[in-house]
């Protein structure tokens, strides 16, 4: 047998030694199963001289699957002792010229106990002759009991098994990762940034996790949230190590999602805005964008529409106007789009920002946020300022209440008592929690204009559906009557929103060629954007018993 040495020389231009394992099984949370499987047929085997397996197949069933993840982490759970090898798409054909595989395989052979990675194996272009080179080597390996153990990975579309699974000793399927795990990602993340020490310890509770809207985000995805979160949060707070809100990493979510359907499209499909900025601007929405919701829209126009236009009567009487208007109801049916409409249509400046984003346990931090905020809408007069998630900000005070949040909560009262009573810097917020806000804070004078926003009857989510299709190409048969004869029910407007963009994104994906312009939504398109809904909306309620 040659010295390793000398082997190392030989190959070292075609063959990729990976000298270190990769983590272990531990770095990654679920697959249990294949995990299992992988211990007791690869693992555990490896410690007998004669029983080692020669290859193993991870079997992906789509293109999000963790097959590589699961690759890797054997090789961590196999230590040092072996010597590992690692060839991927990244290095180039396989076979040809170098003839790459053999070589690698050669290698391998000559330091054993050693474990070959050979990853995204439909991706060098295996043939007839390629899989025949595999089982002669693999034949030879078993007959000498070499301990050399092949794991690769593909996409089952790619790899006939009836005629190529006599190659494989093993063969094991992995599902696409379920929501539970896909979610439980983002706390994988956080842990991670947790122990590189720049994030303060954050963990993401069932409930938490549940409400993050994920859709469609691929594992990779899910990572570039976190990282874009976390250093977002470095930027933007002043604490060593920021914490992180769920509200921080939805904002990410949406960016994300955004800058996906942008390249999928080439469009700018949802504007230029850049989310970290807060810059007081005359919103776009109007009362006319915002489906149903006959009977709220005509309360606020009362509650402050009117009232500004008669603001001086008011002023003269000695009361405020349109101060302290409290939308409240279930979440994603419009609260935040009649704020802004309320804004559009008195030509206002609107300020907004979430309770969450203002929660800094960081003594006086929070409180000059906030007056920062009563400042810049002084600053932009007429102005509405709108704060949503207002629960996070204002919530009922009990004995356990942090002391920052206490102090928090005067400083609201005290920038709302401090507002002339003039209808230059309206107050709007919104909440989904209306019975557990501080009773100080909504007392008559201060926030005392509730309106109930309900979730849309089903005639209401047909108009819903009729304004989000007004934005997008469709087919004849997209129409508010089709929908309204699916008898949908339980759908919240932002449920509507979600279907009309997915459909938007299938119709995208099912485009082959021609310009933008030809591009269509589809009744099918819908159709599958609905069902795509409801199966997520099951998997979230199964993933809310999470962890
Ligand atoms: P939350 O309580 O979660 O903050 P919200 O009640 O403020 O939710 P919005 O943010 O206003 O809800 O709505 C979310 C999205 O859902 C909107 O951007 C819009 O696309 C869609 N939507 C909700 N309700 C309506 C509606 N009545 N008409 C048209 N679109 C709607």
């Amino acid at each position: 047998m040659e010295d390793n040495a000398s082997v190392e020389d030989d190959y070292e231009d075609s063959v990729t030694i990976q000298s270190d394992p990769f983590d272990s099984f531990a770095s990654f949370r679920g697959y249990t199963e294949e995990k299992r499987q992988l211990h007791e047929t690869v693992i555990e085997p490896a410690g007998y001289d004669r029983y080692v397996t020669t290859s193993v197949l991870l079997l992906g069933d789509h293109a999000d699957c963790q097959t590589t993840t699961l690759a890797k982490g054997t090789t961590g759970e196999l230590g040092t002792e072996y010597t590992f090898f690692h060839v991927d798409s990244f290095h180039g054909e396989l076979m040809g010229e170098g003839n790459n595989i053999e070589t690698t395989l050669e290698a391998a052979r000559t330091r054993e106990p050693s474990l070959i990675l050979l990853t995204c194996l439909d991706e060098h272009g295996f043939g007839e002759d390629e899989y025949e080179l595999l089982r002669r080597q693999i034949e030879s390996i078993q007959q000498n009991h070499e301990r050399v153990t092949m794991v690769c990975t593909a996409q089952d579309q790619d790899v006939d098994l009836t005629t190529h699974d006599s190659v494989f000793e093993v063969i094991i399927e992995v599902p696409k990762p379920g929501e539970p795990f896909r979610r439980g990602t983002l706390n994988t993340e956080l842990e991670r940034a947790e122990r590189a020490g720049v994030i303060e310890s954050t963990e993401l509770d069932g409930e938490a996790l549940s409400e993050l809207d994920i859709a469609d985000l691929t594992l990779q995805e899910l990572r570039t949230v976190i990282k874009r979160t976390v250093q977002r949060r470095r930027r933007t707070s002043d604490e060593a190590k920021p914490t992180i809100t769920p509200s921080h990493i939805q904002n990410s979510i949406s960016i994300v999602q955004t800058e996906k359907l942008e390249e999928a499209t080439g469009m700018s499909l949802f504007g230029e805005d850049d989310p970290d900025q807060f810059e007081p601007e005359i919103p776009s929405v109007t009362f006319d964008d915002i489906g149903g919701l006959t009977r709220e829209k005509q309360r606020l126009r009362e509650a402050v529409t009117k009232p500004v236009e008669y603001s001086d009567t008011f002023q003269q009487a000695g009361y405020s106007v349109g101060q302290g208007i409290l939308l409240h109801g279930p979440p994603g049916n419009g609260k935040t789009m009649l704020a802004k409409a309320v804004a559009n249509d008195l030509e206002y400046h609107f300020l907004s920002v979430k309770g969450p984003e203002l929660e800094q346990p960081l003594v006086g931090v929070s409180e000059d946020h906030l007056r920062e905020l009563f400042q810049t809408a002084r600053e932009h007069t007429p102005s509405v300022i709108f704060f949503d998630e207002f629960d996070s900000l204002a919530p009922s005070r009990q004995n356990d209440t942090p002391v920052w949040k206490d102090d928090l909560v005067n400083t609201l009262l005290s920038e709302l008592d401090g507002l002339e009573p003039l209808a230059d810097v309206i107050v709007m917020a919104a909440t989904n929690r209306v019975d557990e806000l501080d009773d100080a804070v909504v007392r008559s004078g201060r926030f005392d204009t509730f309106i109930e926003i309900p979730s849309p009857s089903l005639e209401e989510q047909v108009e819903i559906f009729a304004v989000h299709i007004d934005n997008l190409p469709t087919t004849e048969g997209v129409t508010p009557a089709w929908f309204s004869s699916l008898r949908l029910s339980d759908l919240s407007g932002a449920d509507i929103m979600a279907v009309c963009r997915k459909a938007l994104e299938f119709a995208v994906r099912d485009f082959d060629t021609g310009s933008a312009e030809q591009l269509v939504v589809t009744q099918a398109n819908v159709q599958a954007a609905l069902d795509r809904l409801r199966s997520e909306q099951q998997d979230t309620r199964w993933s809310r018993g999470y962890q």
